[in-house]
């Protein structure tokens, strides 16, 4: 029989829900627990997908090729485990499915309404995951902000399935924030009060209030909440602000947040917590010895978490090589425009070209990959960021001026980039990428090969993407020292490219940063470092790039 964790939010947005679902999740893993995760999003769209990335920040996507919230990469991250599209569920997608159940007539004549046939879709999808996975614990998070109205089909679900199980079978977990009044130097417990309040109105009692706050809560506080809130005590904890999201699950643990659970869900781990060597990997990343610079040259730039999973990726590499990876955010516009990019990029150990949509900053990331192929910075691309380093490496080193992909140019006279054959004729924009794990065949003897070491042979890599490299020009490209060095196993597809004479420039089709994990670095992140840090290996793999065979 699962047990549920229902993660509620109030106050404001933002307020570490995510990082704190993500830390317990890892906690109860941690003692030998089967845990999995579900974010329920209130917003309407079936899926991130379609949302601007100024709106949502980066779009996770899962192995299985759901196009989902940021917080998926969190839970894959901090649980070391990958998730699939049923942990993703929007009002979007239950609103589609009792629409399509309505028009079927499997209704029969009842008039639709959000309590029960709303509330029943929903209380499906998260007893089906629990079902379906056979965890001892689903905890699942509910997106925005009690109060919210779009979000209280969701809570009013939470609620029955709260009533129909047994009380050792389900626990709330109301996240908050304390806010810090300067004038009378206080956290301030008031909102948190009317957000509880706001949730009994809903019919739900937290059992456990988080406490989120700039400065340490002293009992007194405590004592507070849970008197006004009706919790115990011990039930409040509190979770200031962290220098790395990374701490966090410790910060809980030493508050005695799974003690808590365990003994309220009747629990029964097989195991004491072994947080060990999380521990010893969270405490390196405040002592690392080394430092190198890199410019993030993307389209999204001014949301950093537009690209979350390549900052984190970037971390995890860093933490590798003993490393603080200082980022330099770039807009790639500023550079459409003309802006010399040797003054506008500066001084870096490395260039990185994220993914993108549409026109603008194409011109902007191929001017930077030129730069970068000039001076040997080393240089990773991701996704649009490959597919920007072939059309400069067409426009550098074969002086075809009109080289571009046709998603900026369908007329152009060399579209090195070209629509995927899979994509002609689609037009519905939702979920019709080309998405999720594909196998992707790395070629012997090359940069990439040297980047994966053992794991080497085929990797599985997920995508996100309509636009690949055009094979039209793959003979003459290769002539002139663009490797194709990942290859669907087919090998009709260009999955990895790089440039042979060059100390480090590789871009892939795919979002490696999707699968980097703490301890666990992507390895071509881990390569990246290695060459910005310029150490053997990087040379190693210069070498090795040089004798690649232009197959
Ligand atoms: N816009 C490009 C494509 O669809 C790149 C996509 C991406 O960077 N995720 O192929």
């Amino acid at each position: 029989m699962p047990k549920f964790i229902f993660i509620t939010g109030g106050v404001v947005s933002s307020v570490g829900k995510g990082i704190t679902t993500a830390s317990l999740a890892k906690l109860l893993k941690s003692h030998g627990l089967h845990v999995t995760v579900q974010k329920l999003d209130p917003y309407l769209n079936v899926d991130p997908g379609t949302m601007s990335p100024y709106q949502h920040g980066e779009v996770f996507v899962t192995a299985d090729g759901a196009e989902t919230d940021l917080d998926l990469g969190h839970y894959e991250r901090f649980l070391d485990q990958d998730l699939t599209a049923v942990s993703s569920v929007t009002m979007g997608q239950i609103s589609q499915i009792v629409v399509e159940r309505e028009r079927r007539g499997d209704y029969l004549g009842g008039t639709i309404q959000t309590v029960p046939h709303v509330t029943n879709t929903i209380k499906e999808k998260v007893r089906g995951l629990a079902e379906s996975s056979g965890v001892d614990v689903l905890i699942i998070e509910v997106g925005g902000t009690v109060g919210d109205i779009e979000g209280q089909p969701f809570l009013e679900a939470i609620r029955q399935i709260r009533s129909e199980e047994p009380r050792e079978n389900t626990l709330s977990i109301h996240v908050t924030l304390l806010p810090y009044l300067g004038s009378t130097r206080e956290l301030k417990t008031k909102p948190t009060q009317h957000s509880v309040r706001e949730l009994r109105s809903m019919g739900i009692q937290p059992d456990v209030i988080i406490a989120r706050a700039e400065l340490d809560v002293d009992d007194a506080i405590k004592q507070k909440v849970a008197l006004f809130c009706d919790v115990r005590p011990e039930a409040v904890i509190p979770l200031r602000t962290a220098e790395s999201i990374y701490q966090v699950p410790q910060i809980l643990e030493d508050a005695d947040l799974t003690t808590l659970v365990i003994d309220r869900l009747q629990l029964d781990p097989p195991r004491g917590r072994d947080l060990k060597e999380w521990r010893a990997w969270v405490e390196r990343q405040p002592q690392l010895r080394r430092s190198c610079s890199v410019a993030i040259v993307g389209k999204y730039v001014e949301l950093h978490d537009a690209y979350l999973s390549v900052r984190e990726a970037l971390t995890h590499a860093g933490i590798e090589h003993d490393a603080k990876v200082n980022i330099r955010w770039l807009q790639s516009a500023e550079l459409d425009n003309g802006r010399p990019p040797a003054e506008a990029i500066g001084d870096v150990d490395g260039i990185l070209v994220p993914g993108g949509f549409g026109n603008r900053g194409v011109e902007g990331e191929v001017t930077t990959v030129i730069h970068a192929l000039e001076r040997g910075i080393p240089y990773l691309g991701l996704c649009r960021g490959m597919q920007n380093m072939v059309i400069g490496f067409a426009r550098h080193s074969l002086r075809w001026d009109d080289a571009t992909t046709t998603e900026c140019d369908p007329k152009t006279g060399h579209p090195v980039i070209s629509l995927l054959e899979e994509q002609r004729g689609i037009e519905q924009m939702g979920g019709t990428m080309r998405l999720g794990h594909y196998p992707c065949q790395i070629v012997p003897g090359t940069l990439a090969a040297a980047a994966y070491g053992a794991e080497a042979d085929i990797v599985q890599e997920r995508h996100r993407h309509r636009w690949e490299f055009n094979n039209a020009y793959r003979d003459e490209l290769q002539a002139a020292g663009l490797v194709a060095s990942g290859l669907s196993p087919a090998g009709d597809l260009v999955e990895i490219a790089e440039v042979r004479d060059h100390p480090f420039m590789i871009g892939s089709q795919f979002h490696p940063e999707l699968r980097s994990r703490p301890q666990r670095p992507h390895p071509l992140f881990d390569a990246f470092l290695g060459a910005m840090l310029n150490e053997e290996g990087a040379a190693q793999r210069a070498v090795f790039a040089s004798q690649a065979p232009s197959c």
